[in-house]
């Protein structure tokens, strides 16, 4: 085998899990994407991970998680992971193959190995911690695509510089809408938060400091149907969803925030995912195949936070030495 134990994903919860993991002498691989963006790098402000009473910034709080994980051995390599399959050489297959759900055969416990396949090498494994997370979810509208990266944008910590003394608009109504509409303050001139109920699902002390802001304002009950503009974004065509009366809306950019897809594409025909294609896995993080546990955003849970995160991490790594050693 390569290696004891291979982590796919290079965010709070994979480097938790890489940590916990080469702590306990696992030979271990982080895998992290060059294309799939960790989110917490994508935010300017965490202000609720504990430790940091005066908040951190995303991609400091991520350097600071390598630089541990890097500290106790675990190895780490940029690739974009497109598969996971069973090892066929070092699987037993003598103990058979149906082992659910908890992968004992004849008294004994089946052990497959598992091979993970990246753009250009595979890896063996005997354990792997899937940590893949989330990207922001699209409107899917005219006009998205193309201005992209022209009044587009998905991430306000990376762009927000661009929009000073603009107006700009935030699509969603949870907590990252408000944090970001916040942040956008900043730099922005107006934001305005287009929700499409009449109430926000953020968090109270959000909705606090965002109905305070002087700078934001708030459209009800709509949605945007469309981007519209010249070589960059002018125009929105806002949607009120109980009249059905369309309005044109003016501004220089758009930010969207409307809810989250796991990056588990590359695991469908492998694992039982939820409607959502979010990881079904149990408290301890295993999944129904024996040896593979998941952590983080990419797994069916309550709350996704960079906490949670780290949390499965820790479990998913000490459930799998668990799992290894016994
Ligand atoms: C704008 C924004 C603001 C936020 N603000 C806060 C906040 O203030 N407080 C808070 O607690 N949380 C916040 N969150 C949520 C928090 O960032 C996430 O809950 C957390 O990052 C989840 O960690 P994760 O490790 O599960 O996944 P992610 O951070 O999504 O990391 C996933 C990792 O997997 C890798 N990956 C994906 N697919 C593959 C593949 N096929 N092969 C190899 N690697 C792959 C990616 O490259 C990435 O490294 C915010 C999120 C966003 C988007």
């Amino acid at each position: 085998m390569d290696y004891d134990v291979v982590i796919i994903g290079g965010g709070p919860a994979g480097l938790t899990a890489a940590i916990y993991a080469s702590r306990a002498r696992l030979k271990t691989l982080l895998i992290e994407s060059y294309s799939v963006t960790c989110q917490a790098v994508t935010t300017d402000h965490i202000e609720n991970y504990p430790g940091f009473p005066e908040g951190i910034n995303g991609f400091e709080l991520i350097e600071k998680f390598k630089k541990q994980a890097e500290k106790f051995g675990a190895e780490f390599l940029v690739s974009e992971v497109k598969g996971i399959k069973e090892n066929e050489a070092h699987s037993g297959l003598s103990l058979g193959r149906n082992t659910e759900p908890r992968f004992i055969v004849s008294g004994r416990m089946y052990k497959p190995t598992w091979e993970i396949l990246t753009d250009d090498k595979s890896y063996t494994s005997r354990a792997v911690i899937i940590a893949s997370g989330a990207r922001p979810k699209r409107l899917d509208i005219p006009g998205e695509d193309k201005f992209r990266g022209k009044g587009v944008s998905y991430c306000g910590t990376c762009d927000g510089a661009l929009f000073k003394n603009k107006e700009v608009v935030v699509a969603g109504g949870g907590d990252t809408a408000l944090e970001e509409a916040i942040f956008l303050t900043r730099f922005a001139k107006k934001v305005t938060v287009i929700h499409r109920r009449s109430t926000l699902r953020g968090t109270k002390i959000l909705q606090e400091k965002a109905f305070g802001n002087k700078k934001i304002e708030f459209i009800w009950d709509s949605v945007i149907s469309e981007i519209l503009g010249g070589t960059k974004v002018s125009v929105l065509k806002v949607k009120n969803v109980k009249t059905g009366i369309e309005k044109d809306l003016s501004c220089d950019g758009v930010f969207i925030f409307v809810g989250y897809t796991p990056n588990t594409a590359f695991l469908k025909d492998l694992l039982p995912l939820d409607q959502s294609g979010y990881i079904i896995a149990d408290d301890n993080c295993l999944t129904s195949k024996a040896g593979i546990f998941a952590c983080g955003d990419c797994r069916k849970k309550l709350l996704r936070q960079v906490v949670t995160a780290c949390g499965d991490g820790a479990t998913a790594a000490f459930a799998c030495q668990h799992f290894l050693e016994t």
